[in-house]
This record gives structure tokens, C-alpha cells and sequence, in this order.
């Protein structure tokens, strides 16, 4: 039998508009969405900066589909060399542009089969062009979302792909969209990857991590308290 979430849909809202109020907005270099889906390829293992630096090499240079399709493959790299995984990533890159403008008419697809079916990408990347891009209610589960997830207890799987269907069964779905990247800030700002803020975090009480770290804390301060009192007795 399925394990019922102890957070209600009251208690999901109440979390996720004080993180927004805790967040500065996210910056998002492109709207198009054949860019953002270019932008969100590059982005793997990559610092945001160089990869919107590069993707927007990529547009001055050859601004569209079109454009990006017939360039050489060596070309792109030169454009885009900051990024993890260049050489792989520039392959990828116009193979996915062939693909949409053969294929696809020039227009980056409207749902998560056919944009699967892209070369390197994955679902973290579809959910990113369906609801950033298109507007499409889609939960992109990145290394922030997995992470701070698992903290709060939101999920309580590994697994990003088992994070998207625990997230999509609590996550009311008109707040799907924007989701991500406010996230993705909060993983930047306060939920950090290491030493995250607890005492700076808006959600603190609802987070299984910070509950157990205080438990924990509580446990070694009544084991200090009992060593110290033995040793008067003694
Ligand atoms: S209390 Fe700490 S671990 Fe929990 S969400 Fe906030 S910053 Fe992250």
C-alpha cells in the first residue's frame, strides 16, 4: 500500500511561498524554447554562467535552427569549449537541431515522448522546456530539487526520476510551472549543497533534516548535562 505523504496541500503552499519570499527571482538567459532546450543540454556538469556565456555564442553566432543545424560540428566547440563535455555536447547539439527542423518542422516538440527521443536528453531536460519554455506543467528534477527533496522529506528516494512521481503527487499542479527554478535558487541560496542555512530557512519546521539534526543535538546536550551531574555526584 502506498505510504501516505505527511504533507497536505495546505502545508505544500504554506512551504513554497515562503521559499519564493526567501528567493531572489531566476534568471532565465532565453524564452525560446529551442534555446532553452540547447541552453539546458550544454548545462550538464557546467557552472550557469559559462553555459549561458556559451549558449549565447551559440545564438550570436547562428541565432536559429536553421542556423545551428548546418554549422560544423568543430565550429560549435569553438563556441561552446567552457562547457563540461564539449566535444559530446556539440554533437549533440546539431543532431538535436537536424533532428527538430527534419523532423519536427523547425518546432521544438510539445511533450516529454518526443523530446526523450532527442539525442541526450533526458527527462530533467524535457520537464525544463515544458514548463519553462512552453508553459506546460512539468516538474524538472535537477541536483537542487533531488537534494533538497530528500531533505525536507518531500521524497524519500535517490532516484530523480521517483522524486518527479512523489514530487507530482504533492506538488499542486497550477505551481508546477516555476517550480524548478525557484528551487534551483533556494539550492543556491539557502538549502546549499553544503552547509545549508537551517537557521536562515523559512521552512525549517517542516524539514525532516533540520528536526533530526535537532534531535540529535537535543540527545548530546541531556548526555553532556547527565556526564557532567555523575561526575558532582561522584
Ligand atoms: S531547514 Fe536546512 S535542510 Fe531543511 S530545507 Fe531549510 S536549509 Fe534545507
Amino acid at each position: 500500500m502506498p505510504v501516505k505523504s505527511r504533507f497536505d496541500e495546505r502545508t505544500i503552499r504554506i512551504m513554497l511561498a515562503r521559499i519564493k519570499e526567501q528567493v531572489p527571482p531566476h534568471h532565465f538567459e532565453f524564452h525560446d524554447p529551442f534555446w532553452v532546450l540547447i541552453t539546458t543540454v550544454l548545462s550538464h556538469r557546467t557552472k550557469d554562467e559559462i553555459t549561458d556565456s556559451s549558449a549565447r555564442s551559440l545564438y550570436n553566432a547562428y541565432g536559429t535552427v536553421e542556423g545551428l543545424a548546418s554549422a560544423s560540428t568543430k565550429d560549435i566547440e569553438l563556441h561552446i569549449k567552457r562547457v563540461g563535455f564539449y566535444r559530446v555536447k556539440a554533437e549533440r547539439v546539431k543532431e538535436i537541431s537536424k533532428i527538430i527542423l527534419e523532423k519536427y518542422s523547425g518546432k521544438v516538440p510539445d511533450n516529454i515522448d518526443d523530446l526523450t527521443k532527442l539525442p541526450g536528453v533526458g527527462r530533467k531536460t524535457a520537464n525544463v522546456v515544458l514548463s519553462d519554455a512552453l508553459r506546460i506543467p512539468a516538474i524538472a528534477v535537477d541536483t537542487h530539487v533531488q537534494r533538497i527533496s530528500r531533505r525536507i522529506g518531500w521524497s524519500r528516494h535517490d532516484d530523480p526520476e521517483r522524486t518527479e512521481e512523489s514530487l507530482r503527487k504533492i506538488i499542486p499542479k497550477d505551481m508546477w510551472i516555476g517550480f524548478n527554478p525557484m528551487i534551483v535558487e533556494f539550492g543556491k541560496k539557502i538549502c546549499r549543497p553544503r552547509n545549508p542555512l537551517c537557521s536562515e530557512c523559512s521552512v525549517s519546521e517542516y524539514c525532516d533534516y533540520f528536526q533530526k539534526a535537532q534531535s540529535k543535538k537535543m540527545k548530546t546536550s541531556k548526555l553532556t548535562a547527565g556526564i557532567t551531574k555523575n561526575k558532582y555526584i561522584t
